[in-house]
């Protein structure tokens, strides 16, 4: 097998602990542990200036058995095969755990985007779409946004693929704007799937969501929806923080009002109706749930053992470290994994595909009821699972994960 990095080693870790409970036969773990596909793209660009750069792009297609692949696009100087490969890796998990019928894939670019101009931006994607256009497809690998790349990188990919095979193809790309096929409902999906997995959390532990204490780091899309949907549903946010500063009123926070505040400055930092708080100080509240929604590697063994939450709803991509969720398994936080608890965005994604392979569009309303019966769903089986192993919610959604994978791998057979 390939030499990887630090970063698909981590999946790795993850994969081998719940491969090793189900007792996965090796055939099949060695599929599960290989990427199907991995294509390495140079894109040149003629930049403003006039000279011409040569940017590396990346799209793994991890493993396409329950269906074309998906995955964002991730626009970042530290973009890496390494990376791209774990990433396309957890994505397999996460629809595996959603249960919608797509594979895992990712894609990203080296570069930097803060230093780019919109033109030089769009002359990139137009070109690294172009490179990889034999591989995607509606049928095939369908990207979305990820880290720097939004609703209008995904109208260009769209165009793009649409020029090259002669007619309009919406749903090759999910994440566009509504205008072009987007999904109502999109927007929210991933913080709306937080709040519906934080709800079911604490009902099974015995608790109501309505008057539960919340802290969230984090007020982007991820955070400043859940935050917003769980004061909507009784719950008193009591600290938010962001990459400027963080606010705490233990009495609760005006969401509506700090989504104002947020829109008009930037930040949360500042806000009026609480007391600063810094981001170290926010892990270690007393709450009955914290929702890391910022960027991953926030809880390390470093701060694991002063969080007091009851449920920590991993709204970002891997905020915890290994190491630290052993620390917070122990010390009996209920973790409901990344894979599980922001698998709300790739759902709708999903829907979004559907609706254009419709040419039907479905009503706001409807995208989130089928969201709630999907997550519902979802925290259930990984839930029940847990309880049948006896092991952490982690542990269980990659079992979930790398049983529904597997099946189909079985059933497939071997194609010689
Ligand atoms: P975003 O860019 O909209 O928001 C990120 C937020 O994190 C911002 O409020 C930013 O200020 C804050 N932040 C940055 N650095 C911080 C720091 N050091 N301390 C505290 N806060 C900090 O991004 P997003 O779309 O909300 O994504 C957040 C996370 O959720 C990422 O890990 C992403 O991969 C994951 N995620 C997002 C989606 C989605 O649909 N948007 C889906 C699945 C997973």
């Amino acid at each position: 097998m390939a030499e990887y990095g630090t970063i698909f080693g981590a999946m790795l870790q993850e994969f081998d602990g719940a491969a090793r409970i189900l007792k996965l036969e090796p055939g099949i773990w060695k599929i599960l542990t290989q990427p199907k596909r991995q294509i390495i793209v140079s894109c040149p660009v003629q930049m403003d200036s006039g000279e011409i750069e040569v940017f590396t792009g990346y799209r793994v297609q991890y493993n396409i058995t329950l269906g074309p692949a998906k995955g964002g696009i991730r626009y970042h100087p530290d973009v890496s095969l390494d990376e791209v490969t774990a990433l396309a890796a957890w994505m397999t998990w996460k629809c595996a755990v959603a249960h919608i019928p797509f594979g895992g894939g990712k894609g990203g670019v080296a570069c930097d985007p803060t230093r780019m101009s919109r033109r030089e931006l769009e002359a990139l994607t137009r070109r690294y779409i172009a490179e990889i256009i034999e591989a995607i497809g509606p049928e095939k690998d369908v990207p979305a946004p990820d880290v720097n790349t939004d609703a209008q990188v995904m109208a260009w990919v769209m165009d793009t693929y649409s020029m090259h095979v002669g007619h309009t193809s919406t749903a090759v790309v999910t994440g566009k704007p509504i205008e072009l096929g987007g999904s109502l409902g999109r927007r929210e999906a991933t913080g709306r799937g937080v709040m519906i997995v934080t709800r079911e959390a604490a009902r099974h532990l015995g608790f109501d969501i309505n008057g539960a204490t919340v802290a969230v780091q984090g007020f982007g899309n991820v955070g400043s929806v859940s935050a917003d949907l769980l004061a909507r549903a009784g719950a008193r946010i009591v600290a938010v923080s962001d990459w400027k500063g963080g606010v705490q009123n233990p009495k609760g926070l005006n969401i509506t009002k700090m989504l104002e505040y947020a829109k008009e400055h930037k930040t949360i930092d500042g806000f009026p109706g609480g007391e600063p708080i810094t981001n170290e100080e926010l892990f270690s509240l007393e709450v009955d749930v914290l929702i890391p929604a910022a960027l991953e590697n926030q809880i390390t063994v470093e701060n694991a053992g002063q969080i007091r939450a009851k449920i920590l709803t991993e709204g970002a991509n891997g905020p915890t470290t290994p190491d630290a969720h052993k620390i917070l398994h122990e010390r009996g936080v209920f973790v409901i994994p990344d894979i599980l608890a922001n698998s709300g965005g790739v759902t709708v994604s999903y829907f979004e595909w559907v609706q254009d392979r419709y040419g039907y569009f479905w009503e706001e309303e409807e995208v989130n009821t089928k969201l709630e019966k999907k997550m519902v769903e979802a925290f259930d089986d990984v839930l029940q699972t847990s309880l049948k192993y006896k092991v952490d919610l982690r542990t269980a959604a990659y079992i979930v994960a790398i049983n529904r994978v597997g099946t189909v791998t079985r059933m497939r057979g071997m194609y010689a």
